[in-house]
């Protein structure tokens, strides 16, 4: 029963200076220093040259959950699956569902008498949930031949894993993996971040290393990657809800040139988005994609708009980690918190 929109404020943080194209990133929330913030990041990395991003891996996932009467009979199964040549006719199955879903592998998991099949495939430029779902749901279908004796518990066992924290998406990836860098200068360090390399080096150390690691993080590694990745998800009509595995992200900073300059990283192994399908499709989402130049499905090359996307989420929560880490390093969080976000000023018409 749909009632109408709820509307949230689009800001837009750049020019992000990524693989050498500028991006005008736009950025839904209603946090009012976090766009001011993300552009102070992005003014670092364009006017030290830029950042570069590599895409490490593009597979979406889902596990279902299969019972068998004994272990010994999942674990069958489990070698069924490994065997190559089963692979192979299994991965024709699988691509049936769709002309952009291309099997990349099925990782098994035990528990007693119940195996959990992770099923990874890449799904052009959609995010790909209910492709991958499709494929896995063609394979079980043609397993039942073969293994009579297994009962299908369900479609999703977790195993996947959609929408929770989790180690296997944490390490295995999930979605776009993707590493972002850049190397920002002393004087830039200086005169727009306000800090100095070495107190930013010490700080990442102590707080999103060693602080998280004593907090028990899982892929909490970072200052605020999830700020980010939820303002550009709402504003690009993703699901919200994937924040949790694609806020994954350890930030890496150290000196060099002599300990002159900052080189900063971030790495983020499960960032799920899509430019097809879902909330992708809505005019303004739809707006905020065509901004980027991802709206819709690459025609030359199916997949790539969604990968630029990753890429471009990446180099944000790159230029968001630089501007927070530099705020707290100078003791500037709580001053600048009051000023943006104690506006008097009434936004609530300024994003129709
Ligand atoms: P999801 O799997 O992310 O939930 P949907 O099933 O809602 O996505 O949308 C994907 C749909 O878009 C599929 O029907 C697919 O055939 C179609 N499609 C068209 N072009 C592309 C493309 N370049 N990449 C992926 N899917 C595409």
């Amino acid at each position: 029963m749909p009632v109408g929109f709820v509307q949230i404020p689009v800001g837009i943080a750049g020019p992000l200076l990524l693989d050498g194209r500028e991006y005008s990133v736009p950025m839904a929330t209603t946090e009012g220093c976090l766009v001011a913030s993300t552009n102070r990041g992005c003014k670092a990395i364009l006017m030290s040259g830029g950042a570069t991003s590599v895409l490490l891996r593009d597979g979406m996932t889902r596990a279902p959950v299969v019972r068998f009467e004994s272990a010994k009979r999942a674990a069958e199964l489990k070698f069924f699956l490994e065997n190559p040549v089963n692979y192979d006719t299994l991965a024709v199955i699988f691509n049936r569902s769709s002309r952009f879903a291309r099997l990349q592998q099925i990782k098994c998991a035990i528990a007693g008498k119940n195996l959990y099949l992770r099923f990874s495939c890449s799904t052009g430029d959609a995010m790909g949930m209910n492709m991958v779902s499709k494929g896995v749901q063609n394979v079980l279908d043609f397993l039942t031949e073969d293994f009579p004796d297994m009962d299908v518990i369900g479609i999703s066992g977790n195993y996947c894993s959609d929408k929770k924290p989790a180690a296997v998406n944490w390490i295995e990836g999930r979605g776009k993996s993707v590493v972002c860098e850049a190397v920002i200068k002393e004087d830039v360090v200086k005169k727009v971040l306000k800090t100095d390399v070495a107190s930013l080096v010490e700080l990442n150390t102590l707080k999103n290393l060693t602080g998280s690691a004593l907090a028990g993080a899982l892929g909490g590694f970072n200052a605020h990657a999830a700020n980010i990745v939820s303002a550009i998800f709402i504003a690009t009509g993703q699901d919200p809800a994937q924040n949790v595995e694609s806020s994954h992200c350890i930030t890496m900073m150290e000196a060099v040139n002599d300990g002159k300059d900052l080189h900063v990283s971030v790495t983020m192994p499960s960032i799920e988005v899509g430019t097809v399908g879902g909330g992708t499709q809505l005019a303004s989402q739809s707006a905020c994609l065509n901004l980027l130049g991802v709206k819709g499905a690459n025609k030359e090359s199916p997949g790539r708009n969604a990968r630029l996307l990753a890429a471009i989420v990446a180099g944000s929560v790159l230029a968001g980690e630089l501007s927070l880490m530099s705020a707290i390093s100078a003791g500037q969080l709580v001053k600048s918190h009051m000023k943006y976000n104690r506006s008097s000023k009434d936004v609530s018409n300024a994003c129709c």
